[in-house]
């Protein structure tokens, strides 16, 4: 199939819910993405942060190769020799106590399971989540979110969900009641425009929750697995949550959606409860050991925190040049740049000089690169990013259309 052919085929057949970039993906190693033509790109999107271990990792591609042969699927009322080392590896990472895991196959699935048994532990029905807050498009999940264009074509949602300010501790002791089972969060939230909490907050959250016996959830679906410079996002302050969801990198680019609690919470949930059919199957496991092994072997937590300091402050760089950069900020390899307009021309042309960046929000520009990305790489990053910057406030200044402060 040529480009033309791959790209008709997908408008015609595949449920138009995706924002499209018209480039055909064939080809990926570590940060480098190759396209049906051959042509090279920095790849800045990481498969929206599930390629945080590099394209292809040869640990990965060799584990799924050896497991292939062996055994691809096995329920989960059988037990395996993958799915045993893949969750005694898994809880060796794990931040102390939350050491009991259900497997499933994606980051909404690991939300709904750790909305379920909130419930079920607590016997109680609400969960206060965040304005701005990310955590999947399922009906518990979309519950949790805020976005309102993913909300409201689809209302009646899951009831007893309610949103408070992100970052503001009074608001949630305010809404904590008698009817609340959990308090729900990203560390960092991702999606919502990469946004660092101010220091003190989760620390305050967790003496909150703790003081009113109320359940802490965090979902580090996108701030785990080295990504913020620590293996999970949790640990850049300390705090340890109650549950836990997690999913997007685990098995090296396969699906897979994990929840990890206490063992006394997830004990709550009883045989036949929750489940689901591809639970820990072999293949995924066998990946998913190979991911951990890799990322504890080849020290990507601290290239993560390395590189992040090195890939911000070049961001910062460009913020001194251009009047149109509002802020940069984020941590590790989760970063963020605000500009003062919509990022949709930057994105596009970007890509269309060899970067792949993604976007969080109308405004913001997000890069979650895979961790081999190498210094050249993030150079070139810079080098384009600056370029299409320029072009696009000379253009603005030239239609008379200056940037709004
Ligand atoms: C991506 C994401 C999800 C949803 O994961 P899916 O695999 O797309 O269902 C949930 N929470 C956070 C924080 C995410 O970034």
């Amino acid at each position: 199939m040529n480009e033309k052919e791959v790209i008709d085929a997908e408008n015609r057949l595949m449920a138009n819910v995706f924002g499209k970039r018209q480039i055909v993906i064939t080809k990926g190693k570590a940060a480098t993405l190759w396209d049906i033509n051959g042509k090279e790109y920095v790849d800045c999107m990481g498969s929206y942060g599930v390629a945080l271990l590099g394209h292809c990792h040869p640990k990965v591609v060799a584990a799924i190769q050896q497991q292939a042969e062996q055994l691809i699927c096995c329920h989960a009322s059988l037990y395996n020799d993958r799915r045993s080392e893949f969750l005694q590896k898994l809880t060796s990472i794990t931040p102390k106590g939350l050491d009991k895991a259900f497997l499933s196959n994606s980051g909404a699935e690991s939300v709904e399971c750790a909305i379920k048994l909130a419930r079920k532990y607590s016997g109680k029905p609400e969960i206060i989540a965040m304005m701005g807050a990310f955590h999947g498009k399922t009906m518990g999940a979309l519950s949790a979110t805020w976005d309102k264009k993913y909300r409201e074509p689809f209302q009646p949602l899951v009831p007893e969900f309610i949103h408070v300010p992100p970052d503001n501790l009074d608001k949630v002791k305010e809404a904590i009641s008698e009817k609340t089972a959990a308090v729900l969060l990203e560390p960092i939230r991702g999606e919502g425009g990469v946004r660092v909490p101010p220091d003190g907050y989760l620390q305050g959250l967790r003496e909150l929750c703790t003081e009113k016996g109320v359940l802490l959830i965090f979902d580090e679906v996108q701030t785990s697995f080295g990504r913020t410079g620590k293996l999970f996002g949790c640990q850049n302050w300390d705090v340890t949550p109650d549950i836990m969801t997690l999913a997007k990198p685990f098995a090296g680019g396969l699906p897979i959606g994990i929840t990890v609690a206490k063992e006394n919470i997830m004990a709550a949930l009883k045989v036949g409860e929750h489940s689901t059919t591809f639970s820990g199957g072999p293949l995924v496991c066998a990946a998913g050991c190979a991911a951990i092994d890799a990322l504890i072997e080849e020290n990507l937590t601290e290239q993560a925190a390395t590189k992040g300091k090195y890939f911000k402050t070049q961001l910062e760089s460009l913020q001194a040049k251009h009047g149109i950069i509002k802020e940069v900020r984020g941590l590790g390899l989760m970063l963020g740049m605000e500009l003062r307009f919509d990022v949709y021309n930057i994105v596009q042309k970007c890509a269309k000089n060899g970067v792949l960046i993604l976007d969080a929000g109308r405004n913001v520009l997000r890069f979650l690169p895979p961790i081999p990305i190498t210094k050249e790489q993030i150079d070139k990053a810079i080098v384009v990013l600056d370029a299409v910057l320029e072009e696009e406030e000379h253009a603005r200044a030239n239609q008379g259309n200056p940037v709004p402060n």
